[in-house]
């Protein structure tokens, strides 16, 4: 199958945010949503041949996000922002914007974890939504006797500008490297789409500077995401085990002597079962000949090895907690 172009991933992205039910025939996208796309394929230059072309590569609304996923940055950036545009644009009068659906929502969230870049979001969000709105009004525009081409083009370098800006100012050079490697990669692809990239003799600079710095700040990272799994696993174990020692303590372990089944731990004979043995509280009982509590005569009970505490009857402590003292 052939990919698509970069601004055929840019359409399809916010065309797909106009059909939420997840199969291309569930048409719900109202004309003001098409409407978006239809004035972004006149930026692009992009006839419905083309469009539909690109449209008919995939199954569902969602495949082409797949493709997304490693392409320059500005693509990421447009076709996230765009799709958030007509997503929106069924809610712009109500009283309350950011009412997307559930499956609107699912879909946003889908380009968020293709293109990986919400990191910058903050930074680049108002220059990203006054690009989107160049873009829709190019048609307006042009039918008023501009050419919004250039302010546009001006627009998505400078939007790229600040999405570098903004990896560094969060010394995230790993994502800074990744990121111009792939204006590289669609060099001319972008070119024959945004014009030349007028900041890239800076980056290329720039990146041969930063290569060592970079790659010691990849190992860093590396050896700090190992010794945090490290952390986590130990602590994982540490709160197993814990959990294992409670468990423990509520199970009774019965012994008999002389006919007398009782607990070692809480004194308590068979009828106790079903309620937690108390081993935390440190008692340790064998049997052992002693006084009847009302009474003079003599008959085995439970008595703690340690502090001498007597279970009568095989009743074991369920109220007062107390606990075992060493005589
Ligand atoms: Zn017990
Ligand atoms: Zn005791």
């Amino acid at each position: 199958m052939e990919n698509s172009k970069i601004d055929e991933l840019i359409c399809l992205t916010a065309w797909s945010a106009a059909f939420m039910d997840g199969q291309k025939d569930g048409s719900k996208a109202t004309e003001d949503e098409k409407n978006i796309v239809r004035a972004m394929r006149a930026f692009f230059k992009m006839d419905a041949d083309r469009f539909n072309t690109a449209y008919d590569r995939y199954k569902t609304y969602s495949d082409h996000l797949i493709e997304l996923q490693d392409k320059d940055p500005i693509t990421k950036i447009v076709a996230r922002y765009s799709a958030l545009k007509v997503a929106f644009k069924e809610n712009e009068d109500g009283a309350d914007k950011s009412n997307l659906s559930d499956k609107e929502w699912e879909y946003i969230k889908k380009i968020d974890d293709s293109i990986n870049i919400k990191i910058v979001y903050n930074d680049i969000k108002d220059e990203a939504y006054k690009l989107l709105d160049l873009i829709i009004n190019y048609e307006k525009e042009k039918l008023d006797g501009y050419n919004p081409d250039s302010q546009i083009i001006v627009n998505i370098w400078y939007l790229l500008r600040e999405f570098f800006n903004s990896l560094e100012k969060n010394n995230l050079f790993d994502v800074w490297e990744e990121n111009y490697l792939a204006l590289i990669k669609y060099k001319s692809e972008m070119q024959d789409v945004f014009g030349e990239n007028p900041f890239l003799k800076e980056f290329d600079e720039k990146y041969k500077k930063q290569k060592p710095l970079i790659s010691n700040f990849k190992k860093e990272k590396l050896a700090k995401e190992k010794q945090l799994a490290k952390e986590k696993a130990e602590e994982e174990k540490q709160l197993a085990k814990e959990k294992a020692e409670l468990e423990k303590n509520k199970t009774h372990e019965y012994s008999v002597s002389n006919g007398i089944h009782y607990c070692k731990y809480c004194g308590g004979d068979e009828k106790w079962r079903q309620f937690d043995c108390k081993r935390e509280l440190g008692h340790k009982y064998t049997l052992r000949r002693v006084q009847n509590k009302f009474g003079f005569d003599y008959s085995f009970q439970p008595v703690c090895n340690n502090c001498g505490d007597i279970r009568h009857y095989c009743q074991p402590d369920n109220k007062y907690e107390f606990k075992c003292k060493v005589k």
